[in-house]
């Protein structure tokens, strides 16, 4: 996913498309397929890159282990900035903000930026849909395709939607949360 900034007269788009792994919850690995579209506006000797990113993670759900593709999308933005690196007003984010300071080094390698803007987005746990109504805590089978019949459990597909709310409502961290 290198950008050679150097041929870049006032406008430029660049498309990459990359496959990769990402490090799954249980210490293996998640096939991923991303695609990013980058638009580089010039203005001067300042460089503004605005990506979207597209990924596809080939992983198990937590719920009922059938793998499926979870779906990313998120954004990049860059600021390249020719010559030595310059305080920044406030309202700039550093992170934003890659200086060259050599005039005949202008490639850049995206992926690190990338992989890290799609490690953000993903979940604590992936589920291949919200209402996913996982295995059978009996025998084991997959309640997404119909009760089991094993006659041990409750078989009521509105005992799983429950039991997800109560799952999310116990994983999600509360910010706002104030101790009295
Ligand atoms: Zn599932
Ligand atoms: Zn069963």
């Amino acid at each position: 996913m290198e950008l050679d900034l150097g041929h870049v007269e006032d406008r430029e788009s660049f498309s990459f498309k990359e496959g990769f792994t990402l490090p799954s919850h249980d210490g293996g690995e998640n096939e991923c397929r991303a695609t990013v579209v980058a638009d580089v506006t010039r203005a001067g000797s300042r460089y503004l890159l605005e990506a979207k990113i597209g990924c596809d993670l080939r992983t198990e759900c937590s719920r009922c282990m059938n793998l499926f593709d979870y779906k990313v999308n998120t954004d990049l933005k860059i600021v390249f900035q020719r010559g030595e690196k310059v305080d920044l007003p406030d309202e700039e984010d550093e992170n934003d903000f890659v200086f060259f300071p050599q005039a005949d080094t202008f490639l850049y390698d995206i992926f690190p930026r990338v992989r890290e803007a799609i490690l953000l987005e993903l979940p604590i746990k992936y589920l291949c849909r919200e209402d996913c109504a996982g295995l059978c805590a009996a025998c084991g089978a997959d309640l997404n395709s119909g009760e089991c019949g094993c006659g041990k459990n409750e078989g009521d597909p509105r005992w799983a939607v429950l039991n997800s709310l109560r799952e999310e409502t116990e994983n999600r961290k509360d910010p706002q949360k104030r101790e009295e």
